[in-house]
């Protein structure tokens, strides 16, 4: 789930990350396919890809909301924080070490080609900004929600949240994950906002959203999400002039935005999905 934060790509970096995503994704939905892993109900069998590896999935005492993924020649065991909260989280994780697995993430100094341990602890539920990190979470974003299936659930406008609670009840993924997918997949105008502290951490932006959102910025006090900052709703729903989250681009005079904010309190945290409307 991370978001890249990073000093700005130029254009050739920017198609180069453009290419290797789009062959994670290749390998993601070919893990899934192998091992026929999409169960019937529509939810990816993680577990099953990760027997399919030979990783065993064990829950452990690590620190924080954290995975670890240790590999000891042909065999792995991926190590799940117990401190992780809810079955999407757990789930995100698991497909995050896999892609690690099977992206070869321990590649260099395999030369020797003789039995070796190597491990990675990793935080996919936070924002990081190394390169490997945020490619196993493209990779668990493609497993867990496959375009085939989640990008026709992105097709609509998101005028109530009940596009994202789709997808996450369909493939058994948290909101916030779901959220990011729908963003990504959708045509309208659309972001995910993270927030704590009553600020911008980060925003997520579909392609076809131009608007500029800063990081850092104060959540607006007539926004959602101000109810949890301020009164500590856990969800809330507002339809408000598109100047409240967009105030430095040119809007018509009666242009909305449409806000959804949900609440991550384990996170002294909330993300807000906004849709502004083609007018
Ligand atoms: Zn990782």
């Amino acid at each position: 789930m991370a978001v890249h934060r990073g000093p700005r790509k130029s254009a050739d970096e920017k198609a180069a990350e453009a290419t290797r995503h789009t062959s994670i994704r290749a390998h993601a939905l070919e893990a899934t396919a192998s091992v026929d892993a999409q169960s019937a109900d529509g939810a990816i069998d993680v577990e099953k890809i990760a027997d399919h590896l030979g990783a065993e999935i064990v829950f452990g005492d690590l620190d924080g909301a954290k995975a670890r993924v240790v590999q000891i020649g042909d065999r792995a065991r991926i190590i799940i924080s117990k401190k992780i909260v809810g079955v999407g989280a757990i789930r995100f994780c698991i497909a995050h070490e896999i892609g690690h697995l099977v992206l070869k993430h321990y590649a260099q100094g395999d030369a020797l080609g003789r039995a070796f341990k190597r491990q990675r602890t990793c935080s996919p539920l936070t924002s990081d900004g190394t390169e490997i990190e945020r490619d196993a979470c493209v990779f668990a974003t493609e497993c867990l929600m496959p375009a085939p299936l989640a990008g026709p659930m992105c097709q609509v406008a998101p005028i109530s949240f009940d596009p994202v609670r789709a997808i996450a009840s369909a493939f058994a993924t948290s909101l916030q994950a779901s959220a990011m997918r729908f963003v990504e997949l959708t045509s309208e105008r659309c972001a995910v906002v993270y927030m704590q502290r009553g600020r911008v951490l980060w925003a997520k932006k579909s392609a076809g959203l131009q608007a500029w959102i800063p990081d850092g910025r104060a959540v607006a006090p007539n926004s959602a999400a101000s109810d949890y900052f301020d009164d500590g709703h856990l969800e809330a729903s507002r339809v408000l002039p598109a100047s409240t989250w967009f105030p430095r681009d040119t809007h018509a005079k009666d242009a909305s935005v449409y806000e959804h904010m949900t609440a991550i309190p384990e996170q002294a945290a909330a993300f807000s999905l906004l849709w502004l409307p083609t007018t």
